[in-house]
């Protein structure tokens, strides 16, 4: 069974790791992929380039063996549609695409939707926030143990508390001068400032992460 959190990573955050963490233990995985969406096309473009985004996964990974960030969609052309990698990791399945119930809510609207239940099974973390979605259509609630024992079409809704940690949120702040405490692991920060990216000053206080 391969675990897989999908995301814009812009940047990656203390939120993930922690989703990504409670994921992992509630899958019984080894580990978690960390899959970049290098050319988002359901949102506005990113404010960090791809290949920043990428340093700050590799970065945070780099400390948590048992985070593996990927670059599958960073060497497709085009947009970068969770279908197609699906489709390409098939051969690892059982896939669980690992995904935050704001992000789960919009699922139907995602390339090739009705193709997404044969593919692979959804882990949603709630979000400090969101309302809890009903289940995409043609996925089926099930345990956590159970999705090891079906091929894919099965959701499971985590009930775990989740981090209250945005990448929208920490551009925000970055940009307006703030250090994101705690919200941020510290080499991805030390990353931020170094490159002044969101608008980060290298003398912006430090982090505590
Ligand atoms: P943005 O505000 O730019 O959308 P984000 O914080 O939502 O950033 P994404 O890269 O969009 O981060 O998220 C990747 C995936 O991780 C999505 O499925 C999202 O719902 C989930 N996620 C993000 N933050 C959290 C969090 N704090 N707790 C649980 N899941 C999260
Ligand atoms: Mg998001």
């Amino acid at each position: 069974m391969m675990a897989i959190l999908g995301g814009t990573f812009d940047p990656v955050h203390c939120g993930h790791l922690h989703a990504a963490r409670l994921g992992r233990s509630a899958l019984g995985v080894a580990n978690v992929t960390l899959m970049l969406a290098a050319r988002p096309w359901h949102r506005p473009a990113p404010a960090a380039s791809a290949a920043h985004r990428w340093q700050m996964l590799r970065l945070a990974a780099k400390a948590r063996p048992w985070l593996r960030p990927s670059r599958l969609e960073l060497k497709r052309a085009g947009p970068s549609y969770t279908v197609d990698t699906l489709a390409a990791l098939a051969e690892q399945a059982p896939l669980v695409w690992c995904i935050g119930a704001d992000a789960v809510a919009a699922l139907g609207s995602w390339h090739r939707a009705a193709d997404l239940p044969a593919l692979c099974h959804l882990l949603v973390f709630n979000r400090p926030g969101a309302p809890a979605p009903p289940p995409p259509a043609g996925f089926e609630v099930a345990d956590a143990a159970a999705l090891a024992q079906r091929p894919s079409g099965s959701v499971h809704f985590l009930d775990a508390r989740m981090l209250a940690a945005s990448s929208t949120a920490l551009r925000r702040e970055i940009g307006a001068g703030g250090a994101p405490r705690g919200l941020l692991p510290a080499e991805v920060w030390a990353h931020i400032r170094h490159h002044g990216l969101y608008g980060a000053s290298p003398e912006a206080r430090t982090a505590h992460a």
